[in-house]
């Protein structure tokens, strides 16, 4: 048996054990959908441990409050297995299941590509461009074309993008097949509204009494629930904004850059500047967190995401502000590098966690607990 395999049997294992004792405990089922859906449980196969472990978000609250915590002898501490558990179900499922061994090294992996796509964008265009277009501002509709046509500027990412979904989506579909997603819960509209409006206002990460979650210690505080909101819908405005302006370009024909009061460009400002405040305080949050309940795998995972954004938004932000002076083409082969550098690496990264929490919330659906 390979050392990676008696890793993942020994965490799912760990889980069955720790699974059963808080079953009988019961004393964190207000904190989050884990507790009330193990109730619906017995025994705790794989399948069952994988789908509990994607419905947890890692707040630490069953951590602080367990009486059976380290040093107790039944050494009870649910989080670090439970992302365990997670970074073993990306590595699983994941498509083509050649790329598994990613998710384990995921920071250096990550940082790999991005220097690859930005050193090798850079070489191109230092090698395709007329000399003197590097160094020379370039102003009006079309001007990031003098740098690098659209047509390669398109093609690139459609090749990157195209390849993301695909492997996005048959890892989700395995996921999904694998804890237990069926054909009722599908086709369930109190499913649906139920998980809609859980990950739309991110109501988990309330800590089940609206209070938030703990970080460093047994202190409440909505700071976590608030920094994932500014991530997720700041990506989402970034979304809209690429969306827009392929509107723009394609339908009403004028190219960019836009000015600075149109769609696109409103977007991506306040996604860019929402996805820094995000990324930067989770960031923040994983400095103060409490060792023992977040482990350093996790946190591996969790900052290479985390920078990768960080970054893309940086340089998006800079290149919005420095775009009519002579830095502009550099700044913007640098931002091109790090976009497609983010979603080379985007399916083999914890971005899926996103994806498998959402099918496991499915499956959940309304579930048993109410919360604000
Ligand atoms: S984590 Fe501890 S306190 Fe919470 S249900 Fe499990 S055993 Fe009980
Ligand atoms: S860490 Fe939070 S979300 Fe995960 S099982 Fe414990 S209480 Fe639930």
């Amino acid at each position: 048996m390979s050392a990676e395999l008696i890793a993942s049997t020994r965490a799912t294992e760990e889980a069955e054990r720790l699974l059963t004792i808080c079953n009988a405990c019961r004393y964190c089922e207000g904190y989050c959908p884990v507790f009330p859906a193990m109730t619906e449980h017995r025994s705790f196969d794989a399948s069952t441990v994988y789908y509990l472990a994607n419905l947890c978000h890692q707040c630490t609250a069953c951590y602080h409050a367990c009486q059976y915590k380290p040093p107790h002898q039944f050494d009870v501490n649910l989080p670090p297995v439970f992302s365990a558990i997670r970074a073993q179900t990306f590595a699983e499922f994941v498509w083509p299941a050649a790329a598994a061994p990613l998710f384990r090294h995921n920071g250096r992996f990550a940082a790999i590509v991005v220097t690859l796509t930005v050193v090798l964008l850079s070489l191109a265009m230092n090698l395709w461009t007329a000399p003197g277009t590097l160094a020379s501002s370039h102003t009006g509709p079309g001007a990031f074309y003098a740098v690098l046509p659209h047509s390669w500027m398109a093609g690139i990412a459609g090749v990157i993008v195209l390849f993301g979904m695909a492997s996005v989506l048959v890892s989700s579909i395995r996921f999904a097949h694998h804890c237990g997603l069926t054909r009722r819960h599908l086709l369930s509209p109190a499913h649906w509204r139920a998980t809609i409006t859980a990950v739309a206002t991110l109501q988990y990460l309330g800590g089940g009494h609206g209070d938030g979650c703990h970080n460093e210690d047994t202190h409440n505080s909505n700071l976590r629930r608030h920094f994932h909101q500014f991530t997720m819908w700041g990506f989402g405005l970034c979304f809209l904004a690429t969306a827009t302006a392929a509107v723009y370009e394609l339908w009403l024909g004028r190219l960019s850059p836009f000015p600075y009061f149109s769609l696109p460009v409103l977007f991506g400002t306040s996604g860019g500047v929402g996805l820094v405040i995000g990324t930067g305080g989770l960031l923040w949050l994983k400095r103060r967190a409490h060792p023992q309940a977040l482990p350093q795998d996790a946190s591996n995972l969790d900052n290479a995401l985390l920078v990768q954004l960080m970054l893309v938004s940086v340089s998006g932000l800079l290149l919005l502000a420095l775009r009519e002076s002579s830095a502009m083409p550099w700044l913007l082969i640098i931002h091109l590098g790090l976009v497609y550098g983010f979603f080379v690496t985007l399916p083999f990264s914890k971005f899926v966690h996103g994806l498998y929490r959402t099918l496991a919330l499915l499956r959940y659906g309304p579930g048993l607990l109410q919360q604000p």
